[in-house]
């Protein structure tokens, strides 16, 4: 038996009045996922525990089988993970933006864009300042792409860690032009320490030669690191020791990339899947199609609807609705034909266009077996599958229910 789950990040919303009350899933042309939803189980589920925003890593958390009320750490552990940075029990990650600070306030929560070669100069900085001015410094900072960096910190036991882990930290994307030291009230003294990182960091960051040059150019500095975003090494069970079955990720997010491989699934790298409209869909298809010649379960993610919400451009998200049915859904499925598979679609949360953002809203599933009859739901979308009989429960469950229900 094959597993494939289809996930369309973001792609299902709201009525939209420019589309007569419909919703992109509505108005989207596509055949392919039609005839899984004509054929299939259709319902409603959820991916986002109570308690936890709707951000993608949470909910693909979720569709990968792992409930992240138990095994989320943050999201600076699944990024670390994406890029290969070997983590401690007893460290803390986190996110660690470039920012721009003007009189104490969040002037631009990326620093103007910057780029990945300026910051990397700034991050190197950073290291060498505190391992020179600390000898046996327990921090590190690793340099990313553009604005979106890592900072990890060594603690020297559990208890530390659980201190650090459970900081009260904020978006900076969430603060824009707000009082930061608002944000750093702390009063644990291995929390004050993080401030005083960053505060220092300021002092490093302010003067040098790259935010000199960007200053002259007009551009905003990066003079100074925020904070975010920390947790520990998540701990994963094994996918397969799970689920008894092989598995393998395809998805252009570095997020899902991470939970991939801290679940020990197969990440794999498709040229041109870029995370954004212009993916190349059509090489995601094929290697879509690779991947089920060789594991049980494929989870293949595509961020462009998700994109297109935040974006709030709805002619963009039906097209990458239409695009992901044609160059992804179709063949895949036509691959597998004369084979005993099962496919699901959902997507991970919505991101209505008129809200330009997630929700923790329920999220329209469809699930295919090519040996069952369906039931009497007509469509993927947020109306037909109001007629299915999935009935629904945590988003977690679905690929154990896919195997042993459907
Ligand atoms: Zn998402």
């Amino acid at each position: 038996m094959k597993y494939v789950i289809f996930i369309p990040d973001g792609s299902s919303d709201l009525p939209i009045d420019e589309l007569d009350g419909k919703t992109p899933l509505q108005v989207a042309e596509t055949p392919n996922i039609d005839k899984l939803a004509q054929n299939g189980f259709g319902g409603f589920t959820n991916n986002v525990p109570d308690g936890y925003t709707p951000g993608s890593d949470v909910a693909n958390m979720s569709i990968f089988g792992y409930n992240p009320a138990d095994y989320y750490t943050g999201r600076g552990p699944l990024e670390a993970g994406s890029v290969g940075i070997d983590t401690k029990p007893t460290d803390v990650i986190f996110r660690c933006n470039t920012i721009t600070e003007k009189d104490d306030t969040m002037e631009d929560f990326n620093a103007g864009h910057i780029t990945s070669e300026e910051a990397a100069v700034l991050m190197d900085a950073l290291n060498k300042h505190f391992t020179e001015k600390y000898p046996g410094f327990k921090g590190k900072f690793y340099a990313g792409i553009s604005y979106r960096h890592l900072f990890v910190y060594s603690c020297d036991d559990e208890d530390d860690a659980d201190i650090l882990a459970n900081l009260k930290t904020v978006p900076p994307h969430d603060i824009s032009g707000e009082n930061l030291t608002e944000y750093t009230t702390w009063d644990d003294d291995l929390a004050v320490k993080m401030r005083d990182i960053m505060y220092e960091a300021q002092e490093v960051l302010k003067d040098h030669e790259v935010n000199r040059a960007r200053i002259s150019e007009g551009k905003a500095p990066a003079n100074m690191v925020w904070l975010w975003g920390q947790g520990l090494t998540p701990a994963l069970p094994d996918f397969k020791e799970t689920y008894g079955l092989t598995g393998a990720v395809i998805t252009g997010v570095d997020l899902l990339k991470g939970i991939g491989i801290f679940a020990n699934l197969d990440v794999i790298d498709v040229p041109g899947a870029t995370g954004f409209f212009d993916t190349d869909y059509k090489a995601k298809g094929e290697y879509g199609i690779d991947a089920l010649k060789t594991h049980d379960v494929l989870f293949i993610h595509i961020e462009a609807p998700d994109e297109a919400g935040h974006a709030q451009l709805i002619d963009e998200k039906v097209k990458a609705i239409e695009r992901i049915d044609e160059f992804i859904v179709g063949p895949i499925i036509d691959s597998l034909a004369g084979q005993d598979f099962k496919a699901a679609i959902l997507p991970d949360h919505p991101t209505p266009i008129s809200l330009g953002t997630h929700t923790r809203d329920d999220v329209p599933l469809v699930v295919y077996a090519s040996d069952k009859t369906g039931d009497e739901c007509t469509s993927f979308d947020e109306e037909g599958v109001k007629t299915g009989s999935i009935e629904k429960q945590e988003g977690y469950k679905l690929l154990s229910r896919m195997i042993n229900e459907f």
